[in-house]
């Protein structure tokens, strides 16, 4: 779908909030690796300025990849003091590029088969039978056979009722780790109703294909207005905010963040542990969340458990497509920060997000048996008296 005047407009207003201050820069790795202006977010703002007045061409702007290397870890809209919305600017810039290029085909098909549960539930099928084959199993992650996930009552008398939106993709990887949720949420107090698998819209968004994240996201958002809940939980930072979209006036929550901060969570009782874990925290509970202590304030409550310091915040090279877009780099991301948490030598990696859980195991070879990946919910369930 071609940007429209209005998208121009909007991007042009969006970009014109940008002063030029360059505070941003450090905290950009795309700057930080290449150290050219087109790779920051000033550079990419201005060129999303020069799209939206028609200076430059989108894919002339694109030529060296700078609109698509950008990671959407937003850490640069986390320290802008002039809050300029560069998640929005990236996903206006990256459909008008989308409008004069189009996406490959492996993006076309990805794209396609996440907003078809029935597509994706066959494609997960599909490549677990393939899976034993010698020259794909270390090509492709284990996928988890699921059951579906039914509605959970409140332990005692309900204080309320919450939505859990399962995703597409999550629905069936982030299985355990939703089971985990419910089971939690139970015991403190809640009633969770349980939304079909189904996509938020928020791949297609990033890709800047607005016509079906649009598309997706009425869809959840009807499907939403059909039950009854006092909040939308989800457990993709990813997809915060298109869920957030389309849960309306609800408000909506990551699990963890949401279960962090319950009022009565001090009176959950948790068995202690002995072991040494270490805790990865993805750019998007960090920048687009914003609640980047949630699960760390969740695992100080095990007794004896030990956290190792925190590797630097910085993106693991899961973000989104990009290891299926730019594999070279991706890899090159992922190595510092696999090999620090192979220098740390906990016990278990947890991590809450499932592309940098599916990223970081890929890097330490944790389907060999080296270290173990685990959402920390399953890990925090799993301690419960
Ligand atoms: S979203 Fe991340 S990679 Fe993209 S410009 Fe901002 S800091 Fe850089
Ligand atoms: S995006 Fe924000 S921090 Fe970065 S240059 Fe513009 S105003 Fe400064």
């Amino acid at each position: 779908m071609p940007p429209t005047a209005s998208d121009r407009s909007a991007l042009a207003r969006l970009a014109d909030a940008c002063v030029q201050c360059g505070l941003c820069l450090p905290h950009c790795p795309t700057y930080q690796d290449a150290r050219s202006e087109p790779e920051s977010p000033r550079g990419r703002i201005l060129l999303g300025r020069a799209i939206a007045e028609g200076r430059i061409a989108a894919a002339e702007a694109d030529r060296d990849d700078a609109l698509g290397h950008c990671l959407g870890c937003r850490a640069c809209e986390a320290v802008c003091p002039a809050k300029v919305d560069y998640g929005r600017i990236l996903h206006l810039t990256r459909s008008a590029l989308r409008a004069e290029q189009p996406p490959r085909r492996w993006q076309r098909l990805l794209e396609w088969g996440v907003g078809r549960p029935r597509v994706l539930d066959a494609g997960f099928r599909l490549a677990r039978w393939l899976r034993p084959l010698p020259w794909l199993r270390n090509r492709l992650p284990s996928i988890p056979r699921v059951r579906p996930l039914r509605p959970r009552a409140a332990t005692g008398t309900p204080r309320g009722r919450l939505l859990l939106v399962q995703g597409c993709v999550a629905a069936h990887w982030e299985r355990p780790a939703h089971a985990a949720a419910l089971q939690l949420l139970s015991r403190l107090g809640w009633e969770v109703d349980v939304l079909e698998p189904g996509c938020c819209g928020a791949l297609h968004r990033h890709a800047g294909n607005a016509g079906d994240a649009a598309r997706l996201r009425e869809r959840l958002a009807t499907a939403i207005a059909s039950r009854r809940c006092e909040a939308v939980l989800h457990a993709g930072g990813g997809c915060h905010e298109a869920i957030g979209e389309a849960a309306g006036q609800l408000p909506t929550h990551e699990l963890s963040a949401f279960i962090a901060g319950d009022s009565r969570l001090p009176g959950l009782r948790l068995r202690s542990s002995s072991l040494r874990v270490a805790l990865h925290v993805a750019c998007t509970q960090r920048n687009v969340v914003r609640r980047a202590d949630a699960d760390q304030d969740l695992l100080l409550r095990i007794p004896g458990l030990r956290l190792c310091p925190p590797a630097p915040a910085r993106c693991c090279g899961a973000a989104g497509v990009q290891s299926l877009q730019f594999p070279g780099q991706s890899s090159q991301r992922m190595k510092p920060i696999s090999d620090w948490y192979r220098d740390a030598a906990p016990d278990l990696l947890l991590a809450g997000n499932l592309g940098c859980r599916l990223q970081l195991a890929r890097g330490l070879g944790s389907g060999s048996g080296t270290l173990e990946v685990q959402h920390p919910l399953e890990f925090l369930v799993g301690h419960l008296e």
